[in-house]
């Protein structure tokens, strides 16, 4: 069985090969970078579950392949939810991450209200089957300043109030642990041979 990661990006691909290699053994993962000439879709839905579909369904079209995709976004409460679904274009796509933080730590100054979600949906999709959607969160706050290494995006200014740290201060095996991208592709390991042989 042959599952591909549909997405460019090394990082977000990087995170979901490592995790679905342990949740499904046996299975060959690969991303788009093995077709170089499939290029990404525009995000245009409004939604992650739409994205995410739009994403999956694109690559599944050009592939011919069971694919796999994954739409995130941070959800800071205090500014009713956004970024959100526009996280990779806050503040323009061509500003760095650093500067985006920044944007968000400005936007955030002197307030204690610093609540903030990672949201994420995954969509199954091949050509000629219903696409399947599956969501999850992972809570925090905003920190008051980024801090950390590791991880990517948003991650070092995500903080954890049970861990006493940020999301880029944890290991990439403790982000898996408790991320919303670790959560909802455990929910879709546990339902992905069964989706499948269900057709
Ligand atoms: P997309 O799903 O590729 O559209 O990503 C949305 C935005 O959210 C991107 O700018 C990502 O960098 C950011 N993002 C997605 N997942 C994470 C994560 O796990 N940590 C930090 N930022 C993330």
């Amino acid at each position: 069985m042959r599952l591909v990661i549909a997405t460019h990006n090394e990082k977000k691909g990087g995170e979901m090969r490592t995790i679905l290699s342990e949740l499904l053994p046996g299975v060959e993962l690969l991303t788009l970078n093995d077709f170089p000439k499939v290029e990404e879709p525009e995000e245009t839905g409004t939604t992650y579950s739409e994205n995410a579909s739009i994403k999956a369904e694109h690559a599944a079209a050009h592939t011919g392949e069971w694919c796999i995709a994954d739409d995130a976004g941070l959800e800071i409460d205090a500014l009713e939810g956004a970024p959100g679904v526009f996280s990779k274009r806050f503040g323009g796509e061509a500003l760095p991450f650093p500067e985006k933080m920044v944007l968000i730590l400005e936007a955030l100054n002197g307030r204690e209200d610093r609540a903030a979600r990672f949201r994420c949906c995954i969509a199954l999709a091949r050509s000629g089957q219903k696409t399947e959607v599956i969501e999850a969160t992972c809570e925090g706050q905003i920190a008051e300043e980024p801090s950390g290494a590791g991880g990517f995006g948003y991650d070092p200014i995500f903080w954890l109030p049970e861990l006493g740290c940020t999301m880029a201060d944890l290991s990439a095996a403790q982000k898996h642990e408790i991320s919303h991208r670790g959560k909802v592709l455990r929910c879709f390991a546990d339902r992905f041979p069964g989706v499948i042989h269900s057709r």
